[in-house]
């Protein structure tokens, strides 16, 4: 498509956006009486306008109904997380039994390294990126002070090659190789907090595996942003936040995939609890635990309703939506973004604005990070001061990340054009 950098122009691709009509479905903050220009999905999601109905509905039951309402009232409790699973398999693209949500993120990683990290004598060694999100660069380090190893020999991190911002496949996969005999793990993100760049999970996870290691990424950033064929790509396991790109609150539950070859192998170590016990039997109340051979076989705990609520109404908008469409929009509004960034370096005659994202469809998702070469913080406060909700990175990096299901081209447009105008006036 020939974009072009005028208002008029962004109104018309939003006229045409067949998701226009979800931006509705969403509660967008408020700056001077007017909308702001929210850009940090990737942190947290807007609230959808249906979160408060379907909480509002487990208040009532609970209210009403009380230790009744797990199995009576509008969506008993004790069945309300089998609403998730399906439109969940749908956007990490795996089998309803490959998926169960629980806990928290850091809590999740955490039980899939007590499953899958379990190292030996010969075999230990954890790959994974380099500035890994700081909770999980503490859960990699006290899970290995956890085995009594040392961090330092253990923690294998792969890092960009110098001058360069981002990491290639091919030295991931040297990595792993030339660790084979002795990597345990390769855990990765599915996408780089802080570049944003996307990994080639399905190639990682193969690599991996010829070096006989578990492979695993934590999809915080990915899961509700980009295409995941979590099962396809024979990943063994993986988990995310869904207060990001899911919109399902702040703290929100998160969510694990374990492929099946273990989810159905009831004897897989992992650290169990009473939910994760057989269904038919969990309430006799007796010793031995029976694991059910799905995911749901990693729960411990009683499901928090009224978290499971909101994650409902998330992803009920996802349904409606359908993931292919949103991922369709996404591509054309990123290109859309690149484009006036681009734009607005052309009509500057120098490259203020270096972006870091890779430029690659594969190795891009929502997010644009932008390394400002000058007047950085200058830029961000300004674009603060029009309403417009980024984040700001030491040194100098701009994160920003348009997403499909309520963000518009204006907002894109609008962005550049604070920028440019912040440029003209010096
Ligand atoms: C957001 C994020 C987290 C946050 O973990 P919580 O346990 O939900 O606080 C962890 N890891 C990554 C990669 C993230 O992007």
């Amino acid at each position: 498509m020939n974009f072009e950098n005028t208002l008029a122009f962004a109104q018309q691709l939003d006229a045409d956006d067949p998701l226009k009509y979800f931006r509705q479905q969403f509660l967008i903050p408020q700056y001077n009486g007017k909308d702001c220009i929210y850009f940090t999905g990737n942190s947290l999601g807007l609230q959808p306008k249906n979160a408060a109905k379907e909480i509002n509905d487990v208040l009532n039951n609970w209210a009403t109904l009380a230790v009744e309402g797990h199995f009576k009232g509008s969506n008993p409790w004790m069945h309300f997380h089998d609403h998730l699973t399906k439109p969940l398999s749908k956007i990490v693209g795996c089998m309803q039994d490959e998926v169960v949500v629980m806990n928290s993120l850091t809590v999740n990683l955490h039980l899939m390294m007590a499953s899958f990290y379990r190292p030996r004598k010969q075999r230990y060694k954890i790959i994974c990126e380099t500035k890994a999100f700081p909770s999980d660069q503490y859960a990699f380090e006290s899970q290995v002070m956890f085995h009594c190893l040392n961090t330092d020999e253990t923690i294998i991190e792969v890092k960009p090659r110098s001058g360069e911002h981002t990491l290639r496949t091919e030295d991931i996969i040297a990595t792993i190789q030339q660790h084979t005999n002795e990597t345990a793990l390769v855990l990765f993100s599915g996408i780089n907090y802080y570049t944003g760049q996307v990994f080639d999970m399905k190639t990682i996870t193969q690599a991996g595996h010829e070096a006989g290691a578990y492979v695993g990424f934590d999809l915080a950033h990915a899961v509700g942003n980009i295409e995941l064929k979590l099962h396809d790509w024979n990943i063994d396991f993986a988990c995310w936040c869904t207060y990001k790109y899911l919109n399902s609150g702040p703290g929100a539950v998160s969510g694990c995939f374990v492929h099946e070859r273990f989810a159905k192998n009831k004897s897989f170590p992992r650290l169990a609890g009473w939910w994760g016990n057989n269904k038919s039997t969990r309430f006799k109340m007796e010793k031995d635990f029976d694991a059910i051979a799905t995911a749901e076989g990693w729960q411990l705990s009683t499901p928090p309703a009224l978290l499971l609520a909101s994650h409902k109404a998330a992803l009920d908008i996802f349904e409606e939506a359908g993931i292919d469409k949103l991922h369709q929009k996404r591509k054309t509004l990123t290109a859309y973004l690149h484009f006036i960034l681009n734009d607005i370096n052309q009509k500057n005659n120098k490259n203020i604005i270096e972006v870091i994202t890779p430029v690659n469809e594969e190795e891009k998702g929502c997010q644009v990070s932008m390394f400002m070469h000058e007047r950085g913080k200058e830029i961000f406060n300004a674009l603060t001061n029009e309403g417009v909700i980024a984040d700001w990175r030491e040194p100098n990096v701009i994160r920003i990340a348009p997403v499909p299901l309520y963000n518009t081209y204006e907002d894109v447009w609008q962005f550049g054009n604070i920028i440019q105008s912040i440029l003209q006036n010096n």
